[in-house]
């Protein structure tokens, strides 16, 4: 039945809710009816929820005890392509409509009235007011800034005035006060605002996106070329086009929370700030966010996963820049990965995506070469910069000590870069001091109470930590296993003891740390980081976080501690994963003038990952990739579905997986195998025992409806989990 586009009062409607309960709940429409999609304040029970109105109720329950809606929320009714795309997230992640419905409801008040707000600028004639020492600070502050109108609060941490002098400021005439909503709309962007002039490959890249954006239908586009080619100049072409047609765009960024550098550039790009999301953005804030996108008053989102989830109602552009990131895959709750999401959401939305990245996933390069996904492609990097030159350091030649871990080659190029000051960068994917601490009477390693972990040195917090569950505890004098004293033994350097060594050998450098748990906030690490920028440190120490976009025009060097690390283990991605990072660390090198050096410290050179790495050949490297996948019947050729129960009781959980082993009649149909039951890698995490199995199918047809269907046969009592991972990228 079709459903009507208004319902009036007391008409059956069928709602999704933000409750994990049953997939509708009906209800009476409220005083004044509703529309389909409303968003509406409901009851339930003795409490109040926000619900979208879905369709028409069913008319099984007694009409008598419906409740009626309370009210309709003052904004507008989500899209139909928003409601299709919630659906087909439910569906293709297999969780509850509901609890997908609460990734776009995640936002305070949204049904409060609007807030009003104190807001102040500058007079136009400011320069004939008397001078004063205070003044002249508020006034230059506030000329620098790209806003006109600020809230007390933003002048007094812009400028470091106090509330008197703005209120004396007003009280003159220099600063001119009004009162505005808190949800206002978002300044308005001109596209044409100062464009780059691009060059020739740019030009051809941008002409390939532009044609594809006319025909105003659903495309996706991988947009490939090394670090520093300017994919963000040609993307921010695609924005402008988009942009001029009146259509909403959504830019998604990896560890977005850390880079202000973005913002400034697309605020320069188009002349006004664009909208922001992500965790560190304030409630209020989110909440003006999510009403002016849900308006059509917010036209760029610059934006975290989540914001795929905003009610756009007229999402013209995707982007999704490094999309091979594995910050975009959402591990827990609903599990999802943002960017298979966005081309999800842009196929409904018959609208552009495109992917960006130096270092494509093996998924989305096999899309574009089997004509999937359309191809624009930057050769070389922008104006006069070179990619690094990259070459090995064999260990096996270098007699270290049993606790160094930086070679005479790797300090030679430290040394030349220290004396010419230039940056250099050590990486090592590994938190904390030290990995491992063991006991040399009974060779017992120190691990978690609660996880099947080991426990991290971090002398930072001068205390163990496990990675799994965050819980830390002191370091012990004895063995928690055999009781003896003074034998525990720390194995293999963090990131927080090869900064130690780096000061030893090199002691008037200036370090930086950049690893995620040494920095209270986002902003502390962000201010770090634009330290780096600046200069102001010679040598940097990081962990992954350092490979993510960041500019630092002074770096030279990149060493690499240990490539051979990621490439243990027998993750179906560990090749990918390492070729991706190392090139993306490695790119950090020489973005300016001076040709970038990067060294990477290996005990196996001959190995092909590191051959590939070192020959610079992407094609190459990918192409014996997507061979082996394909050989093997691994995704992209092959689905994947991670199943993971979990309980407190390893018996009931073994139970259950062994019931679901006898019940796969689902799946034998369409083809595919079940591996498992197994104990997971890592079998038990804050005291839940984790048992896997993986579904490996041929097909993607049906996948979701076979999983759906064997799962069913089995009952979740006490404590038991059932957790799907659908397209899973990790293994643990
Ligand atoms: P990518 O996104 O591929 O890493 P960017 O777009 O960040 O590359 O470009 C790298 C650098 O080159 C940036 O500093 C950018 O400002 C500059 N750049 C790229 N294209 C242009 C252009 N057409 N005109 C001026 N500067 C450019
Ligand atoms: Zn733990």
């Amino acid at each position: 039945m079709k459903a009507p586009e208004f319902y009036n009062e007391n008409e059956r409607i069928a709602v999704v809710t933000t409750e994990p309960f049953a997939r509708f709940l009906d209800y009476l429409a409220p005083e004044g009816g509703c529309e389909i999609g409303s968003f509406l304040i409901l009851p339930l029970g003795k409490r109040q929820v926000m619900g979208v109105v879905w369709g028409s109720g069913e008319g099984k329950y007694d009409h008598a005890k419906l409740r009626n809606a309370i009210s309709v929320i003052d904004t507008p009714p989500m899209s139909f392509a928003m409601r299709r795309f919630l659906e087909a997230v439910s569906d293709y992640t297999i969780t509850p409509l509901n609890l997908v419905f609460r990734l776009c409801t995640r936002v305070p008040d949204l049904n409060k009235p609007p807030v009003i707000q104190k807001v102040f600028s500058l007079v136009a004639n400011h320069s004939d007011f008397k001078k004063t020492p205070k003044r002249d600070l508020l006034v230059s502050a506030l000329l620098k800034t790209n806003k006109n109108k600020l809230t007390p609060k933003e002048i007094t941490s812009i400028t470091g005035v106090s509330k008197a002098v703005i209120t004396a400021a007003v009280h003159i005439g220099l600063l001119i006060e009004e009162r505005i909503p808190r949800d206002r709309p978002y300044p308005k962007l001109v596209p044409d605002f100062k464009p780059n002039k691009l060059n020739p490959s740019q030009i051809n890249a941008c002409k390939v996106i532009n044609d594809l954006q006319k025909r105003n239908g659903f495309s996706t586009i991988l947009l490939q070329g090394v670090t520093g080619s300017g994919k963000t100049e040609v993307y921010l072409e695609a924005v402008a086009k988009a942009l001029k047609t009146g259509k909403q765009v959504l830019v998604l960024l990896p560890e977005i929370a850390l880079t202000s550098e973005f913002f400034q550039r697309v605020s320069s790009r188009f002349g006004a700030n664009p909208a922001e999301w992500h965790s560190g953005v304030t409630l209020a804030e989110r909440r003006r966010v999510w009403k002016m996108v849900a308006k059509g008053d917010a036209k760029l989102v610059i934006g975290a996963r989540s914001a795929l989830f905003l009610p756009f109602i007229n999402l013209g552009l995707i982007i999704v820049d490094e999309e091979h990131d594995h910050s975009f895959k959402q591990e827990d709750g609903v599990i999802y990965n943002a960017r298979d999401m966005a081309v999800l959401r842009s196929s409904l939305e018959r609208s552009t995506v495109i992917l960006s990245s130096a270092t494509p996933s093996l998924e989305s390069w096999v899309n574009a070469k089997n004509g999937k996904y359309s191809y624009a492609k930057i050769d070389k990097r922008y104006g006069q910069a070179t990619l690094p030159r990259l070459s090995a350091v064999d260990l096996r030649r270098e007699n270290l000590n049993s606790n160094e871990w930086i070679s005479a080659s790797l300090s030679r190029s430290i040394t030349e870069c220290l004396n010419n000051g230039e940056q250099s960068l050590l990486f090592l994917n590994r938190r904390g001091y030290s990995p491992i601490t063991v006991c040399r009477a009974c060779g017992d390693q120190i691990s978690c109470d609660e996880c099947d972990a080991r426990m991290v040195e971090h002398r930072f917090i001068n205390r163990l930590m496990c990675h799994q569950c965050g819980h830390t505890k002191a370091k012990p004098d004895k063995c928690p296993s055999c009781n003896v004293k003074g034998k525990l033994a720390i194995v293999g350097p963090g990131v927080e003891r090869l900064a130690e060594e780096a000061q030893i050998k090199f002691p008037t450098a200036s370090i930086s740390v950049l690893s995620s748990d040494l920095h209270g906030s986002a902003k502390s690490l962000k201010d770090e980081i634009k330290k780096i920028s600046e200069g102001k440190t010679d040598i940097i120490i990081g962990t992954q976080l350092v490979a993510k976009g960041h500019n630092f025009p002074k770096l030279r060097l990149v060493g690499v501690i240990d490539i051979d690390i990621g490439l243990q283990g027998s993750d179906l991605r560990a090749a990918e994963r390492t070729y991706q990072l190392i090139r993306q660390v490695s790119g950090r090198a020489g973005r300016t003038d001076n040709r970038g050096i990067a060294l990477l410290q290996t005990y196996q050179p001959e190995h092909p990952v590191v051959q590939a790495i070192l020959r610079g050949d992407d094609d190459g490297f990918w192409q014996s990739e997507a061979k082996q996948r394909e050989l093997a019947s691994m995704p992209p050729f092959g689905k994947l579905v991670g199943i993971i129960i979990s309980s407190s009781n390893f018996e009931k959980a073994m139970l259950l997986a062994n019931q679901l082993k006898k019940n796969t009649k689902s799946l034998d149909m369409i083809g595919a195998k079940v591996y498992g039951p197994a104990p997971a890698p890592i079998a038990r995490i804050k005291r839940r025992h984790r048992i896997r199995f993986l579904v490996k199918s041929p097909k993607t047809l049906g996948l979701q409806d076979a999983v759906r269907k064997w799962l069913a046969t089995v009952l979740l009592k006490g404590d038991l989990r059932l957790s799907i991972d659908i397209d899973p990228q990790s293994f643990y």
